[in-house]
């Protein structure tokens, strides 16, 4: 797939048409209250364009995992609708109907410009099954479908993928970025080409590593999963997360690496406790130990200073880096200073510098380094599958250029 060649909403007419945008409104609730809504501001970009173009706009998302009638209070759009009409300082309709006959009156009734929310699409149990009646239901309700839900777009679920198959489908302004950028990202890096993996298993991180082996110049292996690499090479890890059944794979991307000529930087010191945090971000005691010397009582959790020294050097030489997996165990205070290392690193590179994964993006943003990066995918579960090189269902659906 070329994810340069998506048509997205510049492209198209879309004055006087209804137009269904699936969105990523799945912003965290307290007691019903927003607590955050980054995710709603960052959708109104696109929600603007066709509003400000004659679209006649109906918005869907889902929001939390609405299981029964109880849950689904909770999971209501209601509250989204109110922000969003704040943020945009224009009405935004609201209907707790999706498909039924209040949401089609409303939809028919919108004028050129006027924008509505339907009720959370995960209230039915179809929406994650693609079922093809209603995600032909939910097209029916409009002329035209924009994905603008990076965060949803690997699922294929009805208003995620399904719809296209009903309705002319193009990308709006986030998914645009998203693609783009990490597009360009892996298909016409500028080199060299730094990829920083992270995180903690090996198992979880397979994918993105055997796609990004062949395509950087230098992998930086740190975080929870450095310690299977470590153990391929002869190393005893002591209690630190081994994955055994790995090895081998670790083994095999060490030879690729040296035969293809690409650097693999592994960690040269860490930072070792007797045990696991517990709380997570509570006090603990640590040393930095050689990682050839790991003692077998203890467990590594953060990369050492010698380590932060090689890999920041390394993305200091790099014209373009992708970052997935914190350093260490980021949550507590005292292990997060690989993880700070590393963004600061990214922060300091006039590189284009992209971040990728749920914990690696939320690091970046609780550090307060997010302006100072090219791209944070908005996207966990969907950055990681782009880096796997995968092709996201929500995407290869809409209509190429
Ligand atoms: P992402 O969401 O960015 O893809 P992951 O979910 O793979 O990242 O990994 C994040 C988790 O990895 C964090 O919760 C962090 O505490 C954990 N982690 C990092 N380093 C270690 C380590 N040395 N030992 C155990 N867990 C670690
Ligand atoms: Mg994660």
């Amino acid at each position: 797939m070329n994810y340069r060649n998506k048509k997205t909403i510049e492209d198209i007419d879309v004055n006087g048409k209804k137009v269904l945008v699936r969105c990523d409104f799945n912003v965290p609730l307290a007691d019903g209250v927003i607590t955050d809504d980054k995710r709603i501001r960052e959708s109104i970009p696109t929600i603007k364009y066709l509003a400000d173009h004659g679209a006649r706009v109906i918005l869907c998302s889902h929001l939390g995992r609405p299981k029964d009638e109880e849950s689904k209070k909770k999971c209501t759009l209601a509250p989204v609708a109110k922000r969003l009409g704040e943020l945009m300082g224009r009405e935004v309709k609201f209907t707790t109907d999706i498909i039924g006959d209040e949401a089609h009156a409303m939809a028919d009734a919108l004028k050129p410009g006027e924008i509505m929310v339907i009720e959370n699409v995960r209230f039915y149990k179809e929406e994650t099954k693609n079922d093809p009646d209603f995600a032909k239901a939910l097209a029916s309700l409009a002329d035209i479908y924009v994905n603008d839900a990076f965060g949803t777009a690997h699922r294929a679920h009805a208003s995620t993928a399904g719809v296209a198959d009903y309705l002319p489908a193009v990308c709006g302004y986030l998914i645009q970025k998203e693609i783009t950028i990490m597009g360009d990202a892996l298909a016409n890096p500028k080199r060299p080409f730094v990829a920083i993996l992270g995180g903690a298993k090996v198992s979880d991180k397979i994918g993105v590593i055997t796609n990004l082996i062949d395509k950087v110049d230098t992998l930086i292996i740190g975080g929870g999963m450095a310690y299977t690499f470590l153990a391929a090479k002869g190393y005893a890890v002591g209690k630190s997360l081994l994955d055994e059944s790995k090895i081998d794979y670790c083994k095999d991307m060490m030879a690729k690496a040296e035969a293809k000529g690409v650097k693999l930087l592994l960690p040269v010191d860490v930072v070792v406790a007797d045990s696991f945090p517990d709380p997570i971000d509570g006090p603990i005691d640590v040393t930095t130990v050689d990682a050839a010397a790991i003692p077998a009582d203890k467990e590594g959790l953060d990369i050492g200073e010698k380590t932060c020294a090689l890999f920041a050097s390394a993305v200091k030489d790099a014209k373009t880096v992708v970052w997935n997996g914190p350093m260490g165990v980021f949550e507590n205070p005292t292990l997060a200073k690989g993880t700070i290392a590393m963004a600061q690193a990214l922060a300091d590179s006039s590189a284009t510098t992209i971040v990728g994964g749920g914990d690696s993006a939320a690091a970046c943003e609780q550090l307060g380094f997010a302006d100072k990066i090219t791209h944070i995918s908005t996207g966990g579960g969907a950055s990681l599958e782009f880096l796997e090189g995968l092709e996201l269902p929500g995407i290869a659906c809409l209509e190429d250029k």
